[in-house]
């Protein structure tokens, strides 16, 4: 494969062709859309958004069902995804790829079908100071059905998970692991696999977020040896309202179904009841999202090869992007960076010292820059941290170093801005 190139890359995307609204300074040019909120979700590439729209213009119909030309055609394509999932995470069968809603409703599958099914009282969750919510509030739900407890996994202080606390909180009341390949605040690629052995030793099943992973990361679910491993295909080039759960054969066929209805069953009696279809449909009851399956298959085929690259030029100008914002942003005195360090992926949060993250990111807005700001859905996270919130800026591959200038500049002159307004005199006289 060629040597990445980062504007051949971006030229793919119709929406970062958009010019963006005047800004408010009058000396300002329009300015193509600066999107920085790529772990909220990524923009698509033309060949994914065609392929939806090729779906419903070409072939729209039902999938596994009729006996027309149309149907076999979407079925076709609509399986053709899975069997791109499954090589693209290193799956052992088809069965073992799910089609879900998303990272949110993979977790909530498991949670549901296995763990409030298998959970006693006083059994217990480990869970990670970062998790985002949708890897929380599950797990709270189920422990109060179950009565079972959360335990939680301290960081360290470059916002990793501390492997050398494993054996303090994973312990043989453990049945339950789950953790974020990567954190959607901090960035860090936690040390999942020590987390793995960990709770394999003592005999619990692990699940790993990985929707921030899928986008940076090869992976390989068989190497990594974990029992479910969710992503959304939004947050890698792929539309939104379709995800994975991916699941050991042999731990989800002991699972009842999560949801009933067609398409998850083999037959339907009301004197004999119903006999469940076999994996992976019988997770998946109704119409599924089709057009998105089949335009999650084309983002497969758009980032895999990017992520096989012997070369890893395009993993290597992530990492080029993400050294040059953080150096460029370390530089500005008021940024604090709110864990030691340089992430190890474009996830960079930060607060202004003395100013409040929604009045950065909306003077950001008015120049055309999308960042994100808030609590990320991760509000033990802040509470550990000590913080109510703060600013991320969050990279793609089709970001570019000219972007990362603007922003600095943007962020300056808000703070010149807020400086100016404070020393302008009141109606007395005296500065703000
Ligand atoms: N986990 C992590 C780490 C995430 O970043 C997100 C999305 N922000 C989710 C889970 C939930 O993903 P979704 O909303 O696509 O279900």
């Amino acid at each position: 494969m060629k040597t990445f190139e980062p504007y051949l890359f971006r030229k793919q995307f119709p929406l970062l062709q958009n010019i963006c609204s005047p800004r408010h300074d009058k000396d300002d040019q329009h300015h193509a859309i600066v999107y920085f909120d790529n772990a909220a979700t990524t923009q698509k590439p033309l060949t994914v958004i065609d392929s939806q729209q090729d779906f419903y213009c070409q072939y729209n119909a039902n999938v596994h069902r009729a006996s027309h030309q149309l149907s076999s055609k979407a079925t076709l394509a609509f399986e053709n995804a899975r069997t791109l999932v499954q090589g693209f995470i290193g799956a052992r069968s088809i069965k073992e790829v799910i089609w879900t809603k998303g990272a949110t409703e993979s977790i909530n599958i498991v949670v549901q079908s296995l763990a409030r099914n298998t959970l006693m009282p006083g059994d217990e969750i480990v869970l990670c100071t970062s998790e985002h919510h949708a890897n929380i509030v599950p797990w709270q739900i189920v422990a109060e059905q179950t009565g079972a407890v959360i335990k939680i996994l301290p960081l360290t202080k470059q916002g990793y998970i501390d492997s050398t606390k494993l054996d303090n909180v994973i312990t043989d009341k453990t049945k339950f692991v789950a953790c974020a390949h990567i954190s959607n605040v901090l960035g860090r690629i936690n040390p999942i696999e020590k987390v793995i052995a960990k709770a394999k030793a003592v005999g619990a099943i692990t699940l790993i977020d990985g929707a921030q992973a899928v986008a940076h990361l090869s992976i390989d679910v068989q190497a990594l040896d974990c029992d479910f491993y969710v992503f959304s295909a939004h947050k890698m080039y792929g539309p939104t309202g379709i995800g994975v759960l991916y699941g050991k054969e042999e731990l989800l066929d002991t699972m009842p179904p999560y949801q009933g209805g067609g398409e998850m069953i083999k037959t339907v009696s009301f004197t004999q009841g119903t006999r469940f279809n076999s994996l992976p449909f019988k997770f998946e009851a109704g119409t599924p999202n089709i057009a998105g399956v089949i335009a999650f298959g084309e983002s497969i085929n758009f980032l895999a090869p990017l992520l096989a690259d012997i070369s890893k030029s395009y993993q290597e100008y992530e990492q080029q992007l993400l050294d040059y914002c953080y150096h460029a942003l370390a530089k500005i005195a008021q940024v604090k960076f709110i864990v030691e360090g340089k992430p190890d992926i474009g996830v960079i949060a930060f607060t202004l010292t003395g100013h409040h993250n929604h009045d950065v990111a909306t003077s950001l807005d008015t120049y055309g820059i999308a960042v994100r700001s808030g609590h990320h859905c991760a509000m033990p996270l802040m509470a550990h941290l000590n913080i109510d919130g703060c600013l991320r800026v969050s990279l793609a591959a089709y970001n570019t170093k000219v972007e990362i200038d603007y922003l600095i500049e943007c962020l300056n002159k808000f703070l010149l801005n807020a400086c100016l307004e404070q020393e302008q005199p009141d109606e007395n006289g005296s500065g703000k």
